[in-house]
């Protein structure tokens, strides 16, 4: 893609660059509203979201709801589509560090298994009624 013609970025034209800055594997769901959604990582890391006028990044977050992990993305950062540098090197200069920081913060947030030594996600810690903090997989396994 060439610097001078001067893109105008939108869901279409972002999604295949931006896809390639995250963590793998990313997983894509399209949600009302022409929202394109993005889940990097596994366990997850980053939420994109690319709606018709910004793109959204988030920190991958969880809460349990009936049994199920229930995704609760907290927005980082919306930069509107127009906000962007046209050109893509910038634009990838852009959001590259704000998806690095996404995946930090949610990194920050991962707590030591006392029994596998593993560091897990913090919806996988189970409070066991010894003080000992265990993931669910050692926890189930006790
Ligand atoms: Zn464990």
């Amino acid at each position: 893609m060439s610097d001078i013609e001067a893109p105008q970025w939108s869901v279409q034209t972002a999604e295949t660059w931006i896809k390639a800055l995250l963590p793998e594997p990313v997983i894509r769901s399209e949600l009302p509203g022409d929202v394109v959604l993005l889940q990097a990582g596994d366990p997850g890391q980053v939420v994109v979201r690319l709606k018709p006028a910004a793109l959204r990044i988030g920190v991958f977050s969880q809460r349990w709801w009936r049994d199920r992990g229930v995704l609760v993305d907290e927005t980082l950062i919306a930069v509107p589509w127009v906000r962007l540098p046209s050109s893509l090197v910038h634009a990838q200069a852009v959001v590259r560090p704000l998806i690095e920081a996404a995946t930090a913060l949610r990194r920050s947030r991962y707590f030591h298994c006392e029994v596998c030594q593993q560091q897990r996600p913090p919806e996988l810690q189970v409070a066991t009624s010894t003080g000992k903090r265990t993931c669910q997989t050692c926890w189930a396994e006790q």
